[in-house]
């Protein structure tokens, strides 16, 4: 009887846990992972910071002010309940060694680290990021050409960080590298090439909320990810960060992204007057190809290295999905 009763109720279970697990279905969650507020050098409070987002349609935001955790606490309680919004937790780590911006950012985190202050930039970021993992946070390394301070070496040598700025939103961070310093995307595609699984982020590094219009202001609205998840919450978010199931825009909206071992593709959400050029890239930052359909599919060859998507619109919009490695055979 025992018996046919725990048989009965594992049908049960079974039959409740079926339906309940195929309802959950992974959804894309808009969000921004570099937010100033009036706790660091922003211009406005915590609350109109996530207000100007929360009302432009994205899902989360980290509020990463240097050296100071913003209490997330109370913004959860004020913003969650009206709508799906969540802010997390976070800190800029601003360090600096012999002139130059080492800046990192810990996703996730919720007591404030203090920056390493040592010699040499690896060894200084280095330190940070090390602070970072053990605080249970995400390291993202910042604006890598901000002062023209990081180089590719550099980036290959540090470890224990899961992402990169490719796109920052400041106005002075120089993202697009210059005659003899390689862009942000391209330092990427040198830390890809060297085998490390790095994902790319794009974000704001928003400062100025009052200032929106302004060119001379680090405003929101210039950059951000998607991440895959099945719920909104703080756990599938940082996870979302840590494992790569995201993509980067400045403007380009992605429906559907695949990274499988025998190809790439991306479903692009094409707007009516605009053209798409979907580029799949390999070891090097080497073109492999390009196309303008939609979905745009790549064929791994095996001879790679890496392949990753970036879908540049006729405006000058983009997005970008992380990369897949290719096994060499
Ligand atoms: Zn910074
Ligand atoms: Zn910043």
């Amino acid at each position: 009887m025992i018996r046919k009763n725990l048989l009965l109720s594992a049908i049960v279970l079974s039959l409740l846990s079926v339906p309940a697990a195929a309802q959950v279905k992974e959804r894309w969650f808009k969000g921004n992972t570099h937010t100033h507020t009036l706790n660091s050098d922003g211009d406005s409070t915590p609350d109109a910071a996530v207000t100007w987002y929360r009302e432009r349609g994205y899902n989360f935001v980290f509020i990463t002010d240097h050296e100071y955790i913003t209490d997330v606490a109370p913004l959860n309680a004020l913003f969650a309940q009206a709508d799906q919004f969540l802010v997390i937790s976070g800190q800029e780590v601003t360090d600096s060694y012999n002139g130059k911006p080492y800046h990192s950012n810990g996703l996730g985190i919720t007591k404030a680290i203090m920056p390493a202050k040592l010699s040499g930039a690896v060894e200084t970021l280095q330190k940070n990021i090390d602070e970072i993992v053990a605080a249970g946070g995400v390291a993202q390394i910042n604006h890598p050409n901000f002062g023209w301070a990081l180089t590719a070496e550099h980036l290959i040598k540090l470890r224990g960080y899961s992402l990169l700025e490719i796109h920052n939103g400041h106005f002075l961070v120089n993202n697009q590298g210059s005659i003899d310093s390689p862009s942000a995307e391209s330092l990427w595609d040198a830390v890809l090439s060297s085998g490390k699984a790095v994902y790319a982020i794009a974000d704001d590094d928003s400062h100025s909320f009052k200032r929106i219009g302004d060119p001379t202001a680090s405003t929101p609205g210039h950059g951000w990810i998607y991440v895959r998840a099945k719920e909104l919450t703080r756990n599938a978010i940082l996870e979302g960060l840590r494992t790569g199931n995201f993509y980067a825009s400045t403007g380009v909206e992605l429906t559907d992204v695949e990274l499988g071992p025998k190809q790439v593709s991306v479903s692009i959400r094409a707007l009516t007057n605009s053209r798409y050029r979907t580029q799949f890239i390999g070891k090097n930052g080497k073109m492999l190809t390009e196309t303008g359909a939609n979905p745009a599919v790549y064929q791994i060859t095996g001879n790679e290295g890496y392949v990753r998507a970036r879908i540049v619109e006729s405006n000058g919009k983009m997005a970008w999905t992380q990369a897949v490695f290719v096994p060499s055979r």
